[in-house]
């Protein structure tokens, strides 16, 4: 079993993206709760789509697995159709919202700045931002990872959002089956906590936990979860069968 990283308890959590209906939810969430420990050492989280959000909190409520919204509007209220407010989320029980992954980046053109005003406003309403940065394919083979991933954190963190848990997900490992090797997770997540440090302070940058997410299955998550600076995963894929979301947090090595 990994040794915890300073105060950092190790975080999966599930995004279901445009998957699954009511049925399926409540059965993926039955069939979680049964297989896991009564106490896990592992905070989890399930981001369902809105429409599932009330099945998944009648399902879990009472349980140790948290849910959260994959996305929100950066005002509390007002006319945009279509959008869901934190204040909604926060009114269903969401306790986390993802900000700034790639899908929404790259369908909805959304900037940096604007998943910054995404992190203010979920914690406006109570609602913790995983904040989500990663370079393409493309960034990476000019060498500009690092830059990018600074540009995409400086701007999440414009407001400062926190508490707030961040994910570093390569675009070119989203749903690509191709997973970043642990040694290159760990040079980015080891950057980003260096990047915190000057912008928050050391001792409050090891505290941050740093998700990996990008093609985690229950066949690779050991290997990933025993570096250094990987305090957990945001999982996609292989997040939508009970079997194998569970898979992957008993073999993370997180305990
Ligand atoms: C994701 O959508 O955040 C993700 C990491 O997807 P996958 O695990 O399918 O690569």
């Amino acid at each position: 079993m990994k040794e915890p990283q300073s105060g950092r308890r190790p975080l999966i959590a599930a995004n279901w993206k445009m998957h699954l209906l009511r049925q399926d939810a409540s059965g993926f969430c039955r069939t979680l709760r049964s297989l896991l420990p009564s106490s896990p050492n592992v905070e989890l989280v399930i981001f369902p789509g809105f429409t599932l959000l009330p099945t998944v909190a009648q399902e879990l409520v009472g349980s140790t697995v948290a849910w959260g919204g994959q996305d929100l509007h950066q005002e509390a209220k007002g006319a945009h159709t279509g959008d869901v407010s934190g204040e909604q989320l926060a009114d269903i029980g969401c306790s986390w919202v993802l900000c700034g992954h790639s899908e929404r980046r790259q369908n909805h053109r959304e900037s940096d700045r604007l998943v910054g005003e995404k992190a203010l406003s979920a914690r406006r309403h109570g609602l913790q931002p995983l904040l989500c940065v990663g370079e393409t394919s493309e960034e990476r083979q000019s060498g500009r990872t690092f830059e990018v991933l600074d540009r995409q954190l400086e701007a999440a963190l414009a407001h400062r959002p926190q508490p707030f848990v961040l994910a570093y997900e390569p675009v070119w490992a989203i749903g690509t089956g191709e997973t970043a090797t642990p040694a290159l997770a760990q040079k980015a997540h080891e950057h980003l906590r260096m990047r915190l440090g000057e912008t928050l302070g050391k001792a409050w940058a090891d505290e941050v936990r740093i998700l990996y997410g990008g093609s985690v299955k229950p066949g690779n998550a050991a290997e990933l979860g025993a570096e250094k600076d990987i305090d957990g995963f945001l999982v996609g894929g292989a997040s939508l069968d009970p079997a194998s979301f569970s898979g992957i947090i008993s073999n993370s090595g997180f305990g």
